[in-house]
């Protein structure tokens, strides 16, 4: 039971971002407010983030974040670094 409850709330997670993600370009608090739900999805039913969304969510403020938009994306040192431009969060992550 446990487990079918956080695989639903896996999948309005995936329909709450797509929803965030078509509403940023005309709507930026729209899509911030989806990104808070979701996160909130998470949290009451020990989901994650399917991992294709997991960078697109600031850790910090909660936001949705855009490359280029409201997150700058860089290499470094064989690290990606993520900042999150709406509270200047640094996220980075290794890789070969
Ligand atoms: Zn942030």
């Amino acid at each position: 039971m446990k487990v079918n409850r956080r695989k639903m709330a896996t999948s309005r997670i995936e329909i709450l971002m797509q929803r965030a993600e078509e509403a940023y370009p005309r709507d930026k608090a729209l899509a911030h407010r989806y990104a808070a739900l979701a996160r909130g999805l998470l949290t009451r039913h020990n989901a994650k983030f399917p991992k294709h969304w997991k960078r697109r969510v600031c850790k910090k403020c909660g936001k949705f974040l855009v490359v280029g938009d409201n997150c700058r994306v860089r290499t470094h040192k064989s690290r990606v670094t993520i900042t999150c431009l709406e509270c200047g969060d640094v996220v980075r992550v290794p890789f070969k």
